[in-house]
């Protein structure tokens, strides 16, 4: 027999109704013709916040929020009431509810047998709970739930919008990435859920550096991208860049471990560097690339030639795993003088790589890529064996130092090479110096306690490198047995700019280091006014140029006649500032007219020129250093086919070494110069254009005009 309402009596129905109230799984209402209500379930009239009596002729309406902006279907409520329309699950939000509710209702008119309305009938039930979980749903797809920045997806989305719409407006916008250095060791280390607390302290660092000038989100892992919408200065963006490599590199505290990482950037701006978010991420993930192939711990700008460096490292990462093997590393010992007596006390190892079309390679470049590449086990294990075969070798008793990665400190075999090392050369223990960097405290484990004892027991000597460059704390001095502290070059040249508190630092850590037997080391040591500051700050020792670079092994032992080599300090007076020898091709512009010159040394102030001849004395031009890169300058020196130049507005770092200007002129603009540009959108047509044919004759002759007369056929 099938169901029908037909052969349900009514009191067997209003039984099923009572039972599905209670059941709670649903209730019912019904109104009058003027919307007012005339029934509704006792549970769900409690959760609306009131008795149903004290509901009952209350405009139905009147129980639910009118719809945010967003919720708002077609059609609302009040408009369905007032049209007699039936509804069919209406999502809806009690206005009155202790806690948020959301109801679904369905409603239908009825009427009577003439056809007269008498009001609605309807069910309701509740749909919090699933209305919860889609939008945790949403969230999630649109924020990391770890650390809740905004996601990879969330942050292109953005990136797009605003950059479609920046190039409407011809309006500039950074992206920095962000990749945090040694966080893999972290969370080999202590495991993933010291990871994830750390990754939380990084997102908390990053928004208070970055602040209101951008939004930050995570990528994935351990990377992180900032977008800086209407930034395009990169003096401000290289403050800001280094600002969050000096707030991430310090410690952070992780499930009662301590632990240190640093963080490497890579920065482009749009529309200089690409105009699409694709292209834009592009260019900084290239940028970050080097970056990090550079040491790590910096942040470098997008330039076009880095393309080509991202290949080249690669082939170097090919060159370099047969190296060894081929015989073309090498060891250069840099002396370590006795600052008082100018006595050769030892000797810094430093691997120098002689590659067979390349010629010679510096260590800051392929020991990065050694460690990326895994390369640093064999490559350090070479450097230990070689160095201890050498200096047993040399007369006297002088110290050989050697570098050690934190990878390979890390490594539960790193004694038996040292072991292997000695015995195989015959050296005293004694005599071997180890340089560690503060890399090797980023987690302070037990580990980390038993290779420091290990080494200890086998009586080599331990220095801390490069001390001044990471966090430098003087906590771990205490507690780890150093030999000796190597207080950083750029620690050192920061102490004799004026207003500097450095030198009052390295005072502070000379006496720590007496207090705990240790000596200092005063590196890179270039100039004699440092000289003579760190001398009177009593660091014991000097490395540096005032004494001597590295050199070769024949040369070491040439000169340590009996065991003994004394050296006299020299060098410039103090440093100027720093200048970098080149011979760089660039256009200069004067007037209308280009000329092709070459930059023979450049500084942040100015640049020495040549090319042109005859310029006067006040002559302003602007030098074109390419992608937009214009520096306006004045002549203030002229003799024969080179000037002596001072920028309008000083250079700034590109954060390797070399410098670059602070804003670039807007590929707009040089479109409008007349100029073809890479980067623009497809069929950009310039507003003006410049009038190639107005121009007048060149100012100056060029090295060109005059080899052409001078040099005449016979
Ligand atoms: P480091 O251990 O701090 O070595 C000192 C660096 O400063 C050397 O650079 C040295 O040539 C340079 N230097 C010394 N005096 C002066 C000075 O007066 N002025 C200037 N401007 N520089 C000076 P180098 O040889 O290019 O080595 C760079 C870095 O590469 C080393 O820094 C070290 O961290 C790493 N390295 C070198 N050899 C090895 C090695 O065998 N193993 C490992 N793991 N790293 C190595
Ligand atoms: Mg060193
Ligand atoms: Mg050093």
């Amino acid at each position: 027999m099938p169901i029908g309402s037909s052969n349900i009596k009514p009191s067997e129905a209003l039984l099923l109704l009572q039972n599905y109230e209670e059941s709670r799984q649903g209730w019912f209402w019904s109104t009058d013709p003027s919307g007012n209500l005339t029934y509704i379930s006792e549970f769900i009239a409690e959760v609306l916040s009131g008795k149903a009596t004290q509901l009952l002729g209350k405009p139905v309406g009147s129980l639910f929020l009118k719809p945010a902006e967003s919720e708002a279907g077609s059609r609302t409520l009040p408009f369905i009431l007032t049209k007699k329309l039936q509804f069919n699950s209406l999502e809806v939000q009690a206005a009155d509810s202790a806690e948020e509710c959301w109801l679904s209702i369905s409603g239908r008119p009825y009427h009577d047998k003439s056809g007269n309305f008498l009001g609605f009938l309807g069910s309701g039930h509740d749909v919090t709970a699933q209305r919860r979980t889609t939008l945790d749903t949403s969230r999630l797809a649109m924020f990391d739930s770890l650390t809740g920045l905004p996601n990879r997806a969330n942050m292109a989305k953005k990136l797009e919008s605003t950059l479609a719409a920046y190039q409407l407006q011809k309006r500039a916008c950074a992206v920095m990435l962000v990749d945090l250095d040694r966080f893999k060791q972290i969370n080999d280390t202590l495991g993933h859920p010291a990871g994830d607390i750390l990754l939380k302290q990084v997102a908390e660092r990053l928004l208070k550096v970055v602040d209101q000038s951008g939004e930050v989100c995570r990528l994935g892992g351990d990377e992180f991208q900032i977008m800086l919408p209407d930034c395009d200065d990169r003096g401000t963006l290289g403050d800001l860049a280094s600002k969050i490599i000096s707030s991430l590199s310090q410690p952070y505290s992780v499930a009662g471990n301590r632990c240190i990482i640093g963080a490497s950037i890579g920065v482009a701006i749009s529309p200089f560097d690409g105009l699409c978010s694709d292209d834009i991420v592009k260019s900084a993930d290239l940028a970050l690339y080097e970056a990090k192939g550079n040491g790590r711990g910096r942040f470098r700008f997008y330039s076009q030639e880095l393309q080509q460096s991202a290949e080249d490292r690669r082939l170097l990462e090919e060159d370099l795993r047969d190296a060894i093997a081929n015989g073309e590393m090498e060891l250069a010992y840099q002396p370590v003088v006795n600052a008082k007596t100018n006595i050769v006390e030892g000797f810094e190892a430093l691997m120098r790589w002689n590659h067979s079309e390349r010629g010679m390679i510096s260590p800051a470049l392929f020991i990065p890529i050694a460690e990326d590449a895994n390369l640093i086990w064999e490559l350090g294990e070479w450097a230990i064996h070689q160095a201890c075969a050498d200096a047993v070798k040399w007369p006297g008793k002088v110290r050989v130092a050697v570098n050690v990665s934190p990878s390979q400190f890390a490594n539960d075999l790193f004694p038996t090479v040292i072991d292997a090392a000695l015995s195989a050369s015959g050296l005293a223990a004694e005599r071997l110096e180890l340089e560690l960097t503060e890399g090797v405290f980023m987690a302070e484990t037990n580990e980390t306690n038993a290779m420091f004892n290990a080494l200890k027991g086998r009586k080599v000597r331990l220095a801390l490198d490069d001390f001044g460059t990471g966090y430098s704390s003087l906590s771990y001095l205490k507690t780890a047995p150093f030999d000796k502290i190597k207080i950083d070059q750029n620690f050192v040249r920061g102490a004799t700019e004026p207003g500097s508190r450095n030198g009052a630092i390295i005072a502070a850590i000379v006496a720590l280091a007496e207090a705990l037997g240790m000596e200092t080391t005063a590196e890179g040591i270039e100039t004699l006014d440092e000289f003579e500051l760190i001398t009177k700050l009593n660091v014991s020792h000097v490395q540096g140029f005032v004494y001597s670079k590295a050199v070769s092994n024949e040369t070491l032992v040439e000169n340590l006649d009996g065991g003994h080599w004394t050296i006299e300090p020299t060098g410039p007076a103090h440093h100027r500032n720093e200048r970098l020898s080149m011979y760089r091709k660039v256009r200069l512009i004067h007037e209308n007219h280009a000329y092709s010159i070459v930059i023979r040394n450049l500084s942040v102030t100015g640049a020495l020129v040549e090319g042109l001849f005859n310029v006067p004395i006040g002559t302003k031009f602007v030098i074109d250093f390419g992608e937009g890169q214009l520096a306006l300058a004045t002549v203030y020196r002229s003799s024969g086919n080179q000037q002596g130049i001072k920028f309008e507005t000083r250079l700034v770092s590109d954060g390797n070494g070399a410098l670059c200007t602070s804003r670039r002129v807007s590929p707009y603009l040089i479109a409008e110069a007349g100029l073809e540009v890479p980067n623009l959108p497809a069929g950009y047509v310039p507003t003006t254009k410049i009038d190639r044919d107005s121009l007048s004759l060149p100012a100056f002759s060029t090295v060109a005009d005059w080899t052409a007369t001078r040099v005449k056929p016979k």
